[in-house]
């Protein structure tokens, strides 16, 4: 299906072209159609699914009709409620709002709480057709009556579980008490719990379910890796993988605020730009950061689950979880901000002993298990280490038939080297072979559901070797994580 049968108009279409979207995604395919209908959604959608146009197009070309120029803020009422759950959330789907109505005449605006309600009154006072708010603030601005809501026609409940999980319910229902009867209600969930369908029946009018993936499905297009790490040698290990990763970007998921202060310290400590965005920041700092990392000045964002919730950032291909969430569903939606809009992405997560319960969760939540990986302890400091010792048992295994005792010698396997010098032995890493050995690093990612089953999966992989690969994923070349086979 084409944007163009979905019956929005030439203005949004133009819109949507100049973002270089070229086909509506299957909840824009699904939810379109029945919200232009007039219709209640109630729609299970997880971020990254583009369910923001999915609900704003729709909106907007039913709202084109009361376009106007007019400079008279009466000209102007409130027609569109978005209600979101975080200041970040209000600032994305804000910016949508304008780029999708930028051909229209349509005025739109966002309050949100955690700044100056000044400047906010001067926008709401000269009247907006669509307005994005999170729950306090537009109470506040309901209570000095800069705002009415009595001409509103579309709702939008967005993130609503996160809604609850902040405890928006009672603002909630404030709010809806002020909508008027006859209005058009649409809510949206990644998931969809028994609170979640309570809310729904209160104020949605026989709604159509739209579902575009199962529940807590996690996209194909992410690749999972788990390294088993001791807890306090954790940053040490995060730091190491991003150096010889090369990732160039990441979000990295803390579960605390003040764990993740401490590590966006120790980065910048290590000369890896770094910022930690979570609750106790300020909105500036939270803007800022947010932009430095937008505009690439920052190379790692720090976050907890609230803060990050709903952040969209174009590209970014890798999401690191420094420590795993209790809750398996916030790891869904951590990695949710990898692999968007049909963009490969990386979910890579530090898990020592203590979080293994967690991982298993997360495993039959995502219904996929996850191998687990090792970082080679000994080598650590990327030198080589020397020692009297005997060579590894696997070394002996296969020893080659010249005598390695004899003579100072390099000795090269696979994936190793074993250097014999004046009676020492030491085993370095072959580099080389570490590289080649780590797919998931350096080759492009593969669907184990991929449509295309005519190819052998090792030739789909030779064959797409050509192609590009993120840069994020380069393999630091001389400093490959160790190839020797991981324990699973
Ligand atoms: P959302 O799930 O609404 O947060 O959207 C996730 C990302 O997908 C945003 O960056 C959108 O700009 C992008 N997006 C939305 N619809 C499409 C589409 N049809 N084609 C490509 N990208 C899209």
């Amino acid at each position: 299906m084409q944007f163009d049968q979905l019956g929005l108009s030439a203005d949004l279409l133009k819109a949507v072209k100049d973002l270089g979207y070229e086909k509506p995604t299957p909840i824009q395919q699904k939810a379109v159609p029945v919200i232009l209908e007039g219709k209640d959604v109630m729609g299970a959608a997880q971020t990254g699914t583009g369910k923001t146009a999915g609900f704003t197009l729709p909106m907007l070309r039913r709202l084109e009709v009361y376009a106007n120029k007019s400079m008279s803020p009466a000209r102007h009422p409130l027609r569109g409620l978005i209600l979101v759950p975080t200041r970040e959330l209000a600032i994305q789907v804000f910016e949508s709002v304008k780029e999708y109505s930028k051909y229209t005449s349509l005025k739109s605006s966002l309050v949100y709480g955690g700044v100056n309600i000044d400047s906010q009154i001067a926008v709401l006072r000269s009247g907006v057709e669509i307005l994005v708010a999170t729950p306090g603030r537009l109470l506040d601005h309901i209570q000095q009556k800069n705002v009415m809501l009595s001409n509103v026609e579309y709702f939008v409940l967005d993130e609503a579980d996160r809604m609850l999980d902040m405890g928006f319910l009672p603002d909630i229902k404030k709010i809806l008490n002020l909508l008027p009867a006859k209005r058009q209600n649409l809510m949206f969930s990644a998931t969809f719990t028994d609170d979640i369908k309570r809310l729904a029946k209160q104020f949605l009018n026989d709604p159509v379910v739209i579902e575009t993936s199962k529940r807590n499905s996690v996209s194909n297009l992410i690749t999972h890796r788990v390294f088993s790490v001791d807890r306090n040698r954790k940053s040490d290990a995060l730091i190491r993988l991003i150096n010889e990763k090369k990732i160039d970007q990441a979000i990295i998921f803390t579960n605390t605020k003040s764990s993740s202060d401490q590590l966006a310290k120790k980065l910048l400590k290590h000369n890896l730009a770094a910022a930690a965005i979570h609750g106790d920041k300020n909105q500036l700092q939270r803007c800022q950061a947010l932009n430095e990392f937008k505009q690439g000045d920052i190379r790692l964002l720090v976050a907890t689950d609230v803060a990050a919730r709903g952040l969209d950032i174009a590209e970014l291909s890798c999401v690191i979880n420094y420590e795993l969430p209790n809750n398996p569903e916030d790891y869904v939606h951590r990695i949710g901000r990898t692999g968007r809009a049909g963009a490969k992405g990386y979910a890579l997560s530090l898990v020592s002993s203590d979080e293994q319960k967690y991982l298993v969760e997360i495993e039959k939540l995502i219904q996929k298990k996850i191998k687990v990986e090792t970082f080679d302890k000994e080598n650590e400091s990327g030198k080589t280490n020397r020692s009297k010792r005997r060579p590894p048992k696997e070394i002996n295994q296969s020893k080659p038939s010249q005598s390695v005792e004899k003579k100072n010698t390099i000795l090269k396997y696979p994936d190793i080297e074993v250097i014999y010098f004046n009676g020492e032995y030491s085993v370095r890493k072959n580099t080389l072979a570490a590289v080649k050995a780590d797919p998931l690093f350096t080759q492009p990612y593969i669907s184990d559901q991929s449509e295309d089953t005519s190819t052998p999966i090792r030739l789909k992989l030779e064959k797409d070797a050509l192609k590009s690969i993120p840069a994020l994923f380069y393999p630091a070349f001389g400093k490959g994580i160790s190839a020797k086979k991981r324990k699973a």
